[in-house]
């Protein structure tokens, strides 16, 4: 009998996340079995650029000597033990640590164990918090979010979503939320282009925030950079607009930072981009450095203290996981967040960041390119079938998922999003990896839509 080989069990007893498996099942696949710096390695022994941060979640490369000691380290206390009823020094301690560096004002950490749980627990929060706050209102039930986003797949963070192919299907089972278009200027929902563009965005919103505001216990959004909508950037000063809407009309900012925090846009979280604090902040992916699963719902005293009360008040926050708060992942976590420290990993991004910059210009020689959006370490490049009707590929064309496999061959490991193509590398990339890896971008790019 033929020996199993790994790919061939796989096929036979798992099922991946997002991936339709009748085309899994039928193509060649990946079995990966190590990494290095910035690189992943295959069972045959090729080696990967990970392109895409093993979705967005590396930070600092695989195989970082600091992260694998703080786990081996922390393995010779406890791996784990209950966060109800019971505390540890990693979690008091990497809550300090997160206090510290988040925009200020934010003050209380609430642990789960990935993104989708943090704004699931963001949600119930604000909820929670204007039903039982000294002065409640208890209208204030609804939440206010833009076209396009996502936060996540748990049947809250997909009732605050929008993007139809993820979310439609499950429609019957959402709860009913508000949603206004998107500053997405490349396909402008208000067909304005950059000359004639007045935010007409800005002021849609403003007239349902003005009709609304007393149904709005909180407006959620991915601050900067809609990333899984395909990298869709802010205009300037479009979060502080928010921020002020917010202010002004009482409802409660819910910034989910989980794609974007910890130095993926170039600073330590977006909103540091425009110097605006959230009431509520969502992490988890770059959290614990790309390492362990662990996820946090940050927010500010004024919330916290809603639910202080005596026992009898029912004021009490009834959230919890089994792995709340376990002790590997904030252990690594807090490592993670000294190696900011250490090797000084902020300012060192913007050399990067000016390079890919730099590099990326001349994708837009390339016919069908049509646009390109960055922030940061955050790389969107929309392809398109005719470049002057902004005509999207089809599915069926195949060529995103060429271009995909194209540049597996070529040495890089990247995911679409529709018909954008992510680039997402690990914030340690040298100038010199980030340059090959945009050279096999570029050429993968080239090879498949050459007309
Ligand atoms: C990835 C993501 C989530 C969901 O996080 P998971 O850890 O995958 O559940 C939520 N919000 C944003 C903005 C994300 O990018």
């Amino acid at each position: 009998m033929k020996n199993q080989t790994i790919e061939t069990i796989d096929k036979q007893y798992v099922w991946h996340p997002f991936t339709q498996m009748k085309e899994w099942q039928e193509e060649s696949q990946l079995v990966i079995t190590g990494g290095e710096g910035v690189r992943l390695c295959d069972e045959n022994g090729n080696w990967y650029y990970d392109g895409n941060s093993s979705m967005w979640v590396n930070l600092h490369g695989h195989r970082k000597k600091e992260l694998d000691d703080a786990i081996i380290h922390q393995l010779t206390s406890i791996a784990h033990s209950t966060f109800l009823g019971l505390s540890s020094p990693p979690a008091a301690l990497l809550a300090k640590e997160l206090i510290s560096i988040v925009p200020e004002g934010l003050s209380r950490v609430f642990y789960s164990d990935s993104g989708s749980e943090a704004v699931e627990i963001a949600l119930k929060m604000a909820f929670q918090y204007w039903q039982q706050r000294e002065k409640p209102v208890p209208t204030k039930t609804m939440f206010l979010h833009l076209v396009n986003s996502y936060h996540g797949d748990t049947i809250g963070s997909v009732s605050v979503g929008g993007i139809d192919l993820f979310h439609s299907t499950y429609h019957p089972l959402l709860f009913p939320t508000i949603s206004v278009p998107c500053p997405y200027c490349y396909r402008c929902p208000f067909e304005c282009e950059p000359n004639s563009c007045k935010m007409e965005c800005l002021e849609s919103l403003t007239n349902v925030i003005k009709k609304e505001h007393e149904r709005i216990a909180a407006f959620i959004i991915e601050p900067l950079a809609m990333g899984a909508a395909g990298m869709i950037t802010f205009p300037d000063r479009y979060l502080t607009k928010v921020r002020e809407l917010c202010n002004t009309y009482n409802i409660l900012l819910i910034a989910d930072e989980v794609a974007t925090g910890f130095g993926r846009t170039g600073k330590m979280f977006a909103c540091d981009h425009e110097e605006i604090s959230p009431d509520i902040m969502t992490v988890a992916k770059g959290l614990t450095g790309g390492y362990l699963p662990l996820a946090a719902t940050i927010t500010t005293e004024e919330i916290f203290n809603a639910f202080l009360g005596d026992a009898s008040e029912s004021k009490t926050f009834f959230h919890g996981h089994s792995y709340t708060g376990n002790q590997l992942a904030c252990a690594v976590a807090r490592a993670n967040l000294e190696l900011f420290q250490k090797d000084q990993i902020i300012p060192a991004l913007c050399e990067k960041v000016t390079l890919i910059e730099s590099e990326l210009k001349w994708f837009y020689t390339l016919s069908h390119v049509g646009d390109i959006r960055q922030i940061g370490m955050m790389v969107g490049i929309e392809l398109v079938k005719n470049p002057d009707s902004r005509q999207p590929y089809l599915p069926e064309d195949g060529v995103i998922k060429s271009v995909i496999l194209e540049a597996q061959q070529r040495g890089m490991i990247t995911r679409p999003l529709g018909n954008v193509i992510v680039f997402l590398p690990p914030l340690s990339s040298t100038l010199k990896e980030l340059h090959e890896m945009l050279n096999i971008l570029f050429e993968s790019i080239t090879s498949v839509t050459r007309d």
